[in-house]
């Protein structure tokens, strides 16, 4: 397997409007706050965290739907971080992105035909090749030549976001980052999607970021799921190893909540105290320390590093991440 994406340090901070307008320290909300990890060829990548914990600003900087404010994107060997104009929309190319709402995303205004040839559209692709290469699209995603005349409002949710996902096929991406692309569908839909997602990571040779806050979703498509605290990586690791053995706490804690996670383990859960800081004024020394109950003294002044806590690379950032009584294991 070789590196498609290497993400290091990346930051997106905000500046927040109408506070201390003068002060040498501008306050800003940290978004992401210094995320560092990588992505190999073929694999699945699941992003998970609690709203708010800057999965998707993270997935939106990544392909520079947002300009991240500090940090590299190393994509297919190159650096991106600089790159604009022609240079940028060529490597564009090779990344693409689902959105949450299927609905939202698509303009209603055009036909399906309209939507998901755009893209080749605007690469000068052929007219020949966009209507064959719709035509497969469909096909692949389950829809039919039958449906191309057709507008957005006249599909369900489930294959409104089939439309989404042929749309990002259009232009054979490498990379591509899903943002929640079945949380807002109804739960039976959810398993066809993720289904089909599969598939066509197989028939396209696909690489996924896979965004979500449903745990036992992410760990059924994943080869290996990284976890987000207020926009940093708590924790990063081999899909079954993170969820088995869970190093961090906030992994823990997270873990706990989802009963299929492992049936086989008389699990307690673990309620996490107060409500998730905001970023425009995260906790000092460990985020998670107002939160955590493991927490001492060195929390709350020193922040822990990303470490590897295990043989096969699995990764957590807790001044006591190979101490922490894990409340998952039977004592
Ligand atoms: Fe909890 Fe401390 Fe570990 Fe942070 S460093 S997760 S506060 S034990
Ligand atoms: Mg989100």
């Amino acid at each position: 397997m070789s590196t498609l994406l290497e993400v290091k340090d990346l930051k997106k901070h905000f500046p927040l409007k109408g506070q201390a307008l003068f002060s040498k320290d501008k306050p800003v909300l940290k978004a992401v706050d210094g995320i560092s990890f990588s992505v190999e060829t073929g694999e699945t990548l699941g992003l998970v965290g609690e709203s708010g914990c800057g999965k998707s600003t993270a997935g939106r900087s990544i392909l520079k739907l947002l300009e991240p404010t500090e940090g590299e994107v190393i994509f297919k060997g190159e650096n991106i971080t600089k790159h604009r104009g022609e240079k940028l929309r060529k490597l564009r190319k090779d990344m693409q992105f689902i959105f949450q709402d299927p609905y939202a995303s698509l303009n209603p205004r055009k036909t399906i035909e309209q939507i998901i040839t755009e893209p080749m559209k605007i690469f000068n692709i052929p007219k020949a090749e966009r209507n064959k290469k719709l035509t497969r699209l469909l096909d692949v995603v389950g829809l039919s030549s039958y449906h191309k005349h057709r507008y957005p409002h006249e599909f369900s949710g489930g294959q409104r976001q089939r439309i989404g996902i042929a749309r990002s096929l259009a232009l054979d991406p490498d990379l591509v980052i899903c943002d929640e692309p079945v949380s807002a569908l109804d739960v039976s839909i959810q398993a066809q999607v993720i289904n089909l997602m599969e598939d066509l990571q197989e028939e396209f040779n696909l690489t996924y970021i896979f965004i979500a806050h449903d745990l036992s979703v992410v760990h059924h498509i994943s080869d290996r799921v990284a976890v987000m605290y207020l926009g940093e990586l708590v924790e990063i690791g081999e899909a079954n190893e993170l969820y088995q053995n869970p190093k961090h706490p906030y992994t823990q804690a997270l873990l706990s909540a989802v009963p299929e996670a492992n049936p086989h383990r008389d699990k307690q859960r673990i309620i996490l105290k107060g409500d998730l800081p905001s970023p425009a004024n995260p906790p000092q020394g460990c985020k998670f320390h107002t939160r955590c109950p493991f927490a001492e003294e060195i929390c709350r002044t020193q922040e822990p590093k990303l470490k590897k806590v295990s043989a096969t690379g699995q990764m957590a950032s807790c001044h006591f991440a190979e101490e922490v009584v894990n409340a998952n294991e039977p004592l």
